[in-house]
């Protein structure tokens, strides 16, 4: 069984449609993927008939933006909650507020360090998408022939504390977990040390979270080298947390992240769809289900 439990489309900053991406991780070998776009559920019914078309098991999820202490941004992997849940609908329409407030001061900042991109630029390259983010600023810069790819479009001007880079709002995470739970769904932390911060979330930060009922942590990614993996699976064994390991694929947008690159363990599969069913039962959500599921 291959599993891949983090990935994203064009809902959001991927670059394949929805149902291009099951197609894909069909053609990839894969057994299970989960489609966890940024802050939306709307690729979920597209990526789910495609699913039933090619037989690959789906996990609708999402990867939430949060802030934990400190202001340090915390992305959140929520694996099916209901998402009519109003807290949860509360939240993802603020965050998803905060990102298109955002776009015209990352635009304006963009002029102001010399470019000619307008909204219009931004529009072209997004598409439909429901999350806008700066990757798609990135892709703007890129058509614009103002840098080669996004990585070169984030380290000249959009991470933090470069030029055109804008804060926006993030939930509390604490908090995002406490709703996931009661949304019947199952959160675990993505790519927790990326870019190898592991100041940001320490094993007792952990502790108290998994006390909120966080479910695991997002071990095997690309953005951890084998020494933070090591440390982090032992977190996960040390607090009874699920261990997975994913792409976090991004289409053509970010190399290096091919469907399937790292996988889930299918036991810890096993335990994470457990404590999905449970979180449902316990919080009186809808019965957590798969396309093509057990
Ligand atoms: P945003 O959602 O607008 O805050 O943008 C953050 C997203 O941009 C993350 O989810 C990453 O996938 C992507 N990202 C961050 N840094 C880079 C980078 N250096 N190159 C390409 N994509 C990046
Ligand atoms: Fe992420
Ligand atoms: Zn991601």
């Amino acid at each position: 069984m291959r599993i891949d439990l983090h990935t994203h489309s064009r809902a959001s900053d991927g670059t394949q449609a929805p149902d291009e991406l099951v197609h894909d991780a069909a053609a990839a070998g894969l057994d299970v993927v989960a489609l966890t776009d940024h802050d939306t559920a709307d690729g979920w019914d597209e990526a789910a008939e495609a699913a039933v078309a090619t037989g690959v098991s789906l996990v609708r999820g999402m990867e939430i933006s949060t802030r934990h202490s400190g202001g340090r941004g915390v992305h959140l992997l929520a694996y099916l909650p209901d998402p009519t849940y109003p807290p949860l609908v509360g939240e993802l329409a603020r965050i998803l507020d905060g990102r298109d407030a955002r776009v015209p001061v990352m635009l304006q900042k963009l002029q102001d360090c010399g470019i000619q991109i307008e909204a219009a630029d931004m529009r072209r390259v997004a598409g439909a998408t429901t999350a806008t983010g700066r990757p798609h600023v990135a892709d703007a810069l890129v058509a614009l022939g103002a840098v080669r790819d996004r990585d070169e479009a984030f380290a000249k001007y959009l991470s933090a504390g470069r030029p055109a880079y804008v804060d926006r709002y993030a939930t509390p995470l604490d908090e995002m977990v406490e709703i996931v739970a009661g949304a019947g769904g199952v959160s675990v932390v993505a790519h927790p040390w990326g870019r190898h911060q592991r100041a940001t979330l320490d094993e007792p930060a952990f502790a108290e979270l998994a006390e909120r009922g966080l479910a695991g942590i997002e071990v095997d990614h690309q953005d951890h080298d084998e020494e933070e993996r090591r440390d982090l699976r032992a977190i996960a064994r040390n607090l009874g947390l699920v261990a997975t390991g994913s792409s976090g694929h991004h289409g053509t947008g970010k190399v290096g992240h091919e469907l399937g690159c790292n996988t889930t363990d299918p036991d810890e599969f096993a335990r994470l769809l457990d404590l999905a069913v449970a979180s449902a039962a316990r919080s009186g959500r809808p019965a957590p289900t798969l396309v093509n599921g057990r």
